[in-house]
């Protein structure tokens, strides 16, 4: 038994630091990227869900690491949170919000029928004391007016100094800005947070529409959902929409804006730009 204990461990020892050289190989990467330019954005459409057309596009990031051709497609999920410990989130996400702004304007002047970009912003640059000033330049910078711009928080970054979240999100409504709570129902905050936080859209997580089958405790949570984000003034997102079925029930009862592989997964700008210009011809 010891030595089949000692195995264990030796064998833990050599996962583990195989996992934190690739972590470290993977952060010394991350940190040439930008200047690579191995950064994409891509765009995950949203449609209203009572006429189908479309309404706005999630920013997503990509990292298509360029040594090897084809290059490797890196979802961000695997570095995001790399990107948070080492405080490479604030140039990246600056970077982010420049190019989206930029690529909205662009859309705009096409007359293309997009209302919106919604942009994912992490907690560590949402406290970054320059977080306002870089929004900022970067509508100026594209020439954008904010209403075109959402920014999407999750629940998770609703705790700590409370005061000065608030005081971070006012400034940004006064902005005119919105502001989504992304991923809702799954973090730890409580409803009272509604009550103090000025959010303009509640995003319904992935994991509800997935199970949503009709009259499932999920269903029922979902209708309850948007009963509850309408009532206080609200628009309801739902995301992970993949079939008929679940966006039938969902418009149903009332939710405003659909995103999921149903009508379209995130696409490269040029696709983007090739769906609107079909979707101006409706
Ligand atoms: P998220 O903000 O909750 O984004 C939604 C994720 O669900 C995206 O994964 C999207 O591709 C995926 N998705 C969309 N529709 C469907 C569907 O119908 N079915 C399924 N199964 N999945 C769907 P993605 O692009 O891999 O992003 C993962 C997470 O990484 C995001 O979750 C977000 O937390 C983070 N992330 C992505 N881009 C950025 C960014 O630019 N900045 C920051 N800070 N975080 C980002
Ligand atoms: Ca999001
Ligand atoms: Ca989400
Ligand atoms: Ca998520």
């Amino acid at each position: 038994a010891k030595k089949q204990g000692r195995n264990n461990y030796q064998f833990y020892k050599k996962d583990y630091a195989a996992a934190t050289q690739d972590r470290l190989l993977m952060e010394l990467d991350l940190r040439k990227a930008l200047e690579k330019n191995e950064l994409q954005l891509y765009y995950q459409p949203q449609y209203y869900a009572a006429s189908r057309t479309i309404f706005g596009a999630e920013v997503l990031i990509r990292w298509f690491q360029g040594s090897t051709k084809p290059p490797k497609m890196i979802p961000p999920d695997k570095f995001i949170s790399i990107a948070e410990e080492t405080g490479l989130i604030v140039e990246i996400g600056e970077w982010i919000m420049k190019v989206a702004c930029l690529q909205m304007k662009k859309w705009l002047l096409a007359d293309y029928p997009l209302k919106q970009v919604s942009v994912n912003v992490s907690a560590r640059q949402f406290t970054d004391n320059n977080f306002l000033k870089s929004v900022e330049d970067a509508l100026s910078q594209a020439k954008l007016d904010s209403k075109h711009l959402e920014l999407e928080i999750t629940e998770s970054m609703l705790v700590g100094d409370i005061k000065q979240i608030e005081l971070q999100l006012q400034r940004l409504k006064k902005m005119g800005i919105k502001i989504a709570l992304d991923d809702f129902g799954t973090g730890y905050s409580s409803l009272s947070y509604l009550k103090s936080f000025p959010i303009d859209v509640l995003k319904i997580d992935q994991s509800f529409i997935r199970e949503m089958t009709v009259e499932s405790k999920d269903a029922r949570l979902t209708s309850a959902i948007i009963e509850m984000g309408h009532s206080l003034g609200q628009k309801i997102i739902a995301e992970g929409v993949e079939t008929e079925q679940q966006l039938e029930y969902l418009t149903h009862r009332g939710c405003d804006i659909i995103q999921g592989y149903f009508f379209s997964k995130p696409l490269p700008t040029q696709d983007m730009t090739n769906l609107l210009a079909k979707e101006a011809q409706r």
